[in-house]
């Protein structure tokens, strides 16, 4: 059989979250040095941009790597339900304990998305704002 062209693609979804950054090991000074207004003890909130990549060959039959409506759903249900208008400090269930920067937000949500996609699934991205982001491709080193 002819290889196959291997593509990437990629569908967005949005939700709205509050957070806090801080190391509760921490005095609240290294906190406040460390993460600055992010340590606000209230929090503060983002709209978030979520970003899942699948990546593959085609399809010759349908022309697609997986059917966008399938990748919406699953990213729906096991991440934007989920966190929307929380705060993921205390909110989300399998976000507690984690110190929900971009990084750690990243590593979660592949986690929440890898058992769906299996080795389709190539890269998550969280937008905080447009300034800063982070993507996380399933690697441990
Ligand atoms: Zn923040």
């Amino acid at each position: 059989m002819p290889k196959q062209p291997i593509v990437e693609i990629t569908r967005v979804l949005t939700f709205a979250a509050s957070h806090r950054l801080y190391n509760p090991d921490w005095e609240n000074e290294r906190n406040d040095e460390v993460f600055g207004k992010c340590n606000n003890f209230y929090g503060h909130g983002h709209d978030y941009d979520v970003r899942v990549t699948l990546r593959g060959p085609a399809d010759p039959e349908t022309g697609m790597v997986i059917n966008l409506n399938i990748v919406d759903r699953i990213t729906r249900e096991e991440i934007v339900e989920p966190c929307d208008h929380k705060h993921l400090n205390h909110d989300v269930q399998w976000l507690r304990g984690i110190n929900p920067t971009t990084e750690n937000l990243a590593v979660a949500f592949w986690d929440r998305l890898l058992p769906h996609f299996g080795e389709a699934l190539y890269k998550v991205r969280v937008q905080e704002n447009p300034r800063n982001w982070c993507t996380y491709r399933g690697e441990k080193g």
